[in-house]
């Protein structure tokens, strides 16, 4: 059986961590969707295009590609032959991954390169329709959440790491509109698929979400 591992949820659950370090233990790829989404906002501002404008994305969307790549820090995106993703992660790029994903024909691109890659490798992707659309069928789903309050405070501490200044209040806001962008948008929006695990990670760890769904996985595929 091929080993499909879906993990939905709300932004800045840790889902990218734990698919990451899950997929690493197993061996497998990981794809994390949400960066295919960045990159496409990240190319659309470039060429100037404003991503609420929706005509003008459409008449741009068969000239913007991106593809997804693998090295040795892992996954990487690619635009125009550059990796582009130092530039997936500022807040003008973020705020645009959100608004560009209400569109359902930059969904069905990324979603055809999704549903390519997990027919040909055992996968552990993250995002927010994994389970629901991209692959329903998917063994293993897990739904992951956390307060938003925890979420902003682990978003606070990654820009932290990396140098970066923040205000929780702030990143707890820009959290709470993504949400709100990415749950009721009418194209595939963020939902539990009904045959998902939920797992609320407000007062776990990372080592203790990696355990649960490893529990999981090995209940799931028997390995
Ligand atoms: O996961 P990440 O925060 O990097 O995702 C950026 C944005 O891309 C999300 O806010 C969401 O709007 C969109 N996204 C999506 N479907 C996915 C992954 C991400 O709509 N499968």
């Amino acid at each position: 059986m091929r080993i499909n591992i879906a993990i939905d949820g709300p932004a800045g659950t840790g889902k990218s961590t734990i698919a990451k370090r899950v997929s690493s233990e197993l061996g497998i790829k990981y794809m994390d969707t949400g960066a295919m989404y960045r990159g496409i906002a990240y190319a659309l501002l470039r060429k100037g295009i404003d991503v609420n404008e929706h005509e003008k994305v459409l008449a741009a969307l068969p000239e913007t590609s991106i593809s997804v790549e693998y090295g040795e820090t892992g996954q990487y995106i690619v635009y125009e032959g550059e990796n582009i993703n130092a530039y997936l992660r500022t807040p003008e790029t973020t705020k645009a991954s959100s608004d560009v994903a209400v569109i359902p024909e930059v969904r069905a691109k990324l979603v055809a390169i999704q549903q390519e890659t997990a027919k040909r490798y055992d996968i552990v992707m993250d995002g927010r329709d994994i389970g629901t659309v991209v692959l329903p069928d998917a063994p293993l789903k897990i739904f992951m959440t956390a307060s938003p309050r925890v979420r902003a405070e682990r978003r606070y501490l990654e820009l932290k790491n990396a140098g970066k200044e923040a205000d929780i209040d702030v990143l707890e806001k820009e959290i709470a509109a993504r949400d709100k962008t990415d749950s009721t948008r009418a194209a595939s929006p963020l939902k539990q698929a009904e045959d998902a695990v939920l797992l609320d990670t407000t007062s776990m760890g990372i080592e203790e979400v990696v355990a649960a769904v490893m529990k999981l996985v090995k209940e799931r595929f028997e390995i």
